[in-house]
């Protein structure tokens, strides 16, 4: 079988940055995964870093996630005189800073993203108040004489400028801004161009990674796309009459991932 690897894939450097950072220490916590990848949390827990889903079960280190997490959470981890480590992503910490700088300035904030992801939840307890919006359709109804408009930083470009397009009709003093990352954008403008190309996707990645999510969702629009999280989840029957397969992962996968995948599927 033969496999075309997307031109970019796999780690970003917000990723990277926050393992380096989160590999530094012994006997830590991380609010929630560190990265959204169930090989990458099995490798920090043997170093000592488990994962905590509350500040509440944390008692000395405590490393906060490259995509940040709300602004209550860190006052309790001071409160409670934890060591804070905190990893998160500098466009993240972008998309929190315009928040707040605009809703100061007296804009409504509207925010593309998951209500239940951490980083949008981190973005929204900068400011008293923000709408998060996940749908075209959702947007069709706003109105504002003055919003500011962003995005959580893995969400799709279509869909953010579906949005914005939208949200210019009715919103007489609208600034926009895409704080979609350079790195997702680019992973999501070669699984698009190489899904034009190929029988078959498979997107790499942790079933709970946002981006690598979206990723299957744009390339599932063009070729059949499957999922997975590692090698042996493959399926010989997926390459019945197929002859080119591409390969694509997300921002939080591992390279060895990506790389057994990519043996496994040769084989066939
Ligand atoms: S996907 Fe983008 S925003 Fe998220 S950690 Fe990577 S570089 Fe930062």
């Amino acid at each position: 079988m033969k496999v075309i690897c997307a031109e970019n894939m796999g780690f970003c450097f917000g990723v990277k940055r926050a393992l380096d950072m989160a590999l530094k220490e012994r006997n830590a916590y991380t609010l929630g995964q560190l990265i959204h990848n169930p090989q990458v949390v099995e490798l920090l827990e043997k170093k000592g870093i488990k994962v905590v889903n509350s500040v509440d079960e944390a008692d000395r280190t405590l490393i906060i996630t490259a995509h940040g997490t709300s602004k209550s959470n860190i006052l309790k981890a001071r409160k409670k005189g934890l060591k804070i480590i905190d990893t998160t992503c500098p466009l993240v910490k972008r998309v929190q800073n315009l928040a707040r700088e605009f809703y100061e300035k007296g804009y409504n904030i509207i925010l593309l993203g998951d209500r239940e992801h951490s980083e949008v939840k981190g973005v929204v307890s900068n400011v008293d108040d923000a709408l998060v919006i996940n749908s075209a359709k959702e947007t069709k109804s706003l109105r504002f004489s003055k919003a500011s408009v962003l995005s959580q930083t893995t969400q799709s470009l279509e869909k953010f400028n579906e949005i914005a397009a939208i949200l210019k009709k009715n919103i007489p003093d609208l600034k926009v801004f895409n704080t979609i990352c350079d790195a997702t954008k680019k992973r999501q403008d070669s699984a698009i161009k190489l899904a034009k190309k190929v029988d078959l996707m498979i997107v790499v990645g942790g079933y709970n990674s946002a981006n690598t999510k979206r990723l299957r969702e744009i390339c599932s629009k063009i070729v059949e796309t499957k999922h997975i999280e590692k090698a042996d989840e493959i399926d010989d029957k997926w390459f019945n009459g197929r002859n080119l397969i591409g390969l694509t992962a997300g921002a939080s996968t591992p390279d060895w991932v990506i790389n057994n995948v990519k043996e496994k599927i040769e084989k066939y």
